[in-house]
């Protein structure tokens, strides 16, 4: 009965349930947005926790079923099931976020969410452990990534509960963790367009030193086309960017991320870097130029791996002091 693709597997323990819903902190006047309600176990303890729940599910026959186990109690006057793809919809106003999600989602969900105005209070989210990881990791931590970085600028993480592949049916394969995810108010005056560039660059060899990472060739032309660019334009991008401008660029991230963000640099060949030789003598003025930078911010040395979020800032602020720009 149970859809493999829409990554259906159902909360049966009801212990735990409590455990989630106690660990949300939902008010009784809470507005809150469910993804993927299946047949309802945790919708109908988010119901009598909260004012009303909307939830949006994908499979018809599961709206059927919500539908049907609510219908004739008091509790349904204060539900409203959407049918359709999460990632699809126009999401409406909610106070809060709690589910069990489709693990496939996790990343453009995660920031489909971070990307929704007003800002909600905060997500309480089933993920993949190993996601759930990768999101709280901190610098210095194997699993410190692309993903944690770009989360944690838009948001506070916190791991809330370990829960293993027993407590669902039909079982996963792996384990999950339930997250919460606190949108940061006001967000940080970056220009996120710019921000994911920079972060880019640095996790795509996160172990090396950021010393190495700017003498490659592709990186140096990169920025050195972005540089020529905004020249002849005579142009500089926004210190920040507006906040629907942010919203867009963060909604867009999720896609690039990928469902489990393999973006460290394992299984990646040391040896297939190409340095810029300075050969050409106005490529290496614009290597200096970069590498420049980097000295000046101590940075020369330095691993994306072991970078906060303060060390990406002042990089990404020296940077464009310099007119030096990653988008
Ligand atoms: N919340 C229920 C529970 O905890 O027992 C079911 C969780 S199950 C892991 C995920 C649910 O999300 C399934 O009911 C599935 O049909 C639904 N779903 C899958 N993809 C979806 C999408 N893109 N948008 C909305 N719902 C989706």
């Amino acid at each position: 009965p149970f859809h493999k693709s829409k990554g259906q597997h159902i909360l049966k323990n009801p212990l735990l349930i409590d455990s989630i819903i106690q660990k949300s902190g939902i008010k009784p006047t809470d507005v809150i947005l469910e993804i993927g309600p299946g047949t309802g176990n945790l919708t109908k303890k988010l119901l009598e926790a909260g004012k009303s729940v909307i939830a949006v599910e994908l499979d018809p026959r599961m709206v059927l079923e919500l539908q049907r186990r609510f219908q004739g109690t008091p509790l349904s006057s204060r539900l409203k099931v959407m049918q359709g793809d999460i990632l699809k919809c126009d999401l409406p106003y909610f106070d809060i976020c709690v589910a069990n999600i489709p693990y496939q989602i996790s990343s453009p969900l995660t920031f489909k969410l971070l990307s929704h105005r007003p800002l909600f209070r905060c997500a309480v989210i089933m993920f993949q452990r190993e996601f759930a990881m990768r999101l709280v990791a901190q610098p210095g931590d194997t699993l410190y990534c692309r993903l944690s970085v770009n989360t944690q600028l838009l948001a506070r993480v916190n791991h809330l509960l370990k829960v293993g592949w027993n407590n669902f049916r039909p079982p996963p394969k792996v384990d999950s963790s339930v997250v919460r995810i606190e949108p940061r108010k006001p967000l940080p005056p970056v220009n996120f367009k710019e921000w994911d560039g920079l972060v880019r660059i640095c996790f795509n060899r996160k172990n090396k030193t950021l010393g190495s990472i700017f003498r490659q060739k592709n990186v140096l032309s990169l920025l050195e086309k972005n540089f020529k660019t905004l020249q002849a334009l005579q142009l500089t991008p926004e210190g920040s960017s507006d906040d629907t401008e942010m919203a867009m660029c963060v909604s867009a991230l999720g896609d690039t991320l990928g469902d489990l963000s393999m973006d460290t640099d394992v299984g990646k060949d040391d040896d297939d870097d190409i340095e810029m030789d300075d050969g050409d003598a106005k490529a290496s003025d614009f290597k200096n130029k970069v590498l420049g930078v980097l000295k000046l911010g101590g940075f020369e040395e330095k691993r994306s791996s072991k970078l906060t979020q303060a060390d990406f800032m002042h990089l990404l602020s020296l940077f464009n002091k310099a007119g030096i720009h990653f988008s």
